[in-house]
């Protein structure tokens, strides 16, 4: 296992940590508190929300540009057959919900996760913050699952 393994942000869903068995109401209000943290970062929020909007940016831009539904245009209401419109929204619509997930998802893992991570390190729960993994009380000096290093001062404080 090399240590400087990249954290991987791409996946199908979002994984924040490893799982603790949370209460619903400790799950809602640690997601509070790392809204609010992230909120208080505008780059991090910037960022993030530019890059998870980037699908849908790209799909206005191309519907902006080719015009496909205007009159005389491939997919022209007034002369396509509601079938293949039906088709061809389906068509459209599906890899762009496909796309627009996994942007999401990546957005979410790279620039919010660490802010649950951090949340539940405060609450006193050591965990490595880039990658979720549950940390001994006492944690060892680098994460043994990314590798990344810890600092021997993050342990949890109150608040
Ligand atoms: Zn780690």
């Amino acid at each position: 296992m090399s240590h400087l393994m990249p954290q991987r942000h791409w996946g199908l869903w979002m994984r924040m940590h490893e799982p603790l068995g949370l209460s619903l109401r400790t799950q809602f209000v640690v997601h509070f508190w790392a809204n609010w943290h992230m909120l208080l970062q505008w780059r991090d929020l910037v960022t993030s929300s530019l890059f998870a909007l980037i699908p849908t940016a790209a799909m206005a831009l191309a519907l902006w540009t080719l015009k496909p539904f205007r009159r005389g245009g491939v997919l022209d209401f007034a002369t396509t057959d509601g079938s293949t419109l039906l088709l061809a929204g389906v068509a459209i619509i599906v890899p762009w919900l496909a796309v627009q997930h996994l942007f999401f998802v990546y957005a979410m893992q790279r620039w919010y996760a660490p802010y649950v991570r951090r949340e539940l390190v405060r609450r006193g729960t050591p965990m490595c913050e880039r990658c979720g993994h549950r940390l001994p009380p006492s944690p060892p000096t680098a994460c043994p699952e990314c590798g990344i290093p810890l600092q021997q001062e993050s342990k949890a404080v109150s608040g």
